[in-house]
């Protein structure tokens, strides 16, 4: 019998990631033969490792912080998707045994909040929170679902000008201090203030009762961003383990061609 298929995840830290586990039930679900490891890449040596894997007869990799951006160097091609995000968390050989980019982020998030959540994008007031990797990947899928407005917020200003002009003319997009006015339909947190404990300075005006507010960060009990939401009396607040299973389903789906049933692995995962 061959030896299975080689994928993993790289990051740094990567000790936190569910990745592994998800991927095992991924492959058991849909009858497939492969391991997926997770190894702790140092940025120092991210290029000659990613090099080292594939010519070691791996197959794919998912790529975590702090190397989205770092791993773009590396590709013969990128996907329109992880071009206009400028950061890859997906790679994969092609048929010509080049390494393909792709970024699985983005329509991982719009996958949870409107088909498995059923919160609605078009024609919504959202406001995105940060201005680092996963803000990029999710701002061109965001747009394309054709909101009213889309507002970014980010605690160094100047980032979330330069996200603004790298996406103007894809839609109606423009950046605010955390001090937002008016009402939001849906809130986003992509910055990493829940995995330092921390709230944001939201003014309670950007919510009400009826607001959405997703954490892409997860953990165990409520984020400080959901806490938040709820105790602004918000009654629909998530946390991102959707978007997790959601971005791995894609990107295995990328690698295998079969698209694992996401809803009966959470059921298996205890999150
Ligand atoms: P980056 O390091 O690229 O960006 C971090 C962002 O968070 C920046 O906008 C930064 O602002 C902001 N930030 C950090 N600390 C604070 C703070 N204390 N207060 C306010 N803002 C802060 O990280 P990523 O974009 O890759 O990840 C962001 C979050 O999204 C993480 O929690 C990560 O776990 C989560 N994530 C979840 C995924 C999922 O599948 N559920 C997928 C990808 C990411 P500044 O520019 O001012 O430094």
């Amino acid at each position: 019998m061959s030896a299975p298929d080689r994928y993993a995840v790289i990051g740094h830290p990567i000790a936190h990631s569910r990745s592994p586990q998800i991927h095992a039930l991924f492959a058991q679900d849909t009858g497939q033969s492969l391991r997926y490891d997770a190894f702790d890449v140092p940025p120092a040596e991210l290029h000659a490792w990613v090099r080292a894997f594939f010519e070691g007869g791996g197959r794919g990799l998912n790529v975590t912080v702090p190397h989205k951006q770092a791993v773009l160097a590396l590709c013969a091609r990128l996907s329109e998707r992880a071009r206009s995000a400028g950061a890859a968390n997906t790679l994969v050989l092609d048929g010509d045994g080049q390494l393909l980019g792709d970024n699985t982020d983005g329509v991982g998030l719009v996958r949870d909040l409107t088909q498995n959540l059923r919160i609605a994008l078009r024609g919504r007031r959202l406001l995105l929170l940060g201005a680092g990797g996963a803000a990029r990947g999710v701002i061109g899928p965001l747009l394309a679902l054709e909101p009213t407005e889309l507002v970014i917020a980010n605690r160094t200003a100047e980032r979330a000008q330069e996200l603004v002009a790298l996406f103007a003319g894809r839609g109606p997009i423009r950046a605010e201090s955390f001090a937002v006015t008016g009402r939001f339909d849906v809130l986003i947190n992509a910055t990493a203030a829940s995995l330092h404990g921390q709230a944001l300075p939201l003014p309670a005006s950007a919510v009400d009762a009826d607001t959405a507010c997703y954490d892409m960060a997860y953990g165990h009990g409520e984020t400080p961003f959901v806490k938040w939401a709820h105790a602004h009396g918000v009654r629909q607040a998530y946390m991102g383990f959707g978007m997790l299973l959601e971005q791995a389903a894609e990107s295995f789906e990328l690698w295998r061609g079969v698209r694992p049933d996401t809803a009966a692995v959470r059921k298996a995962l205890v999150m």
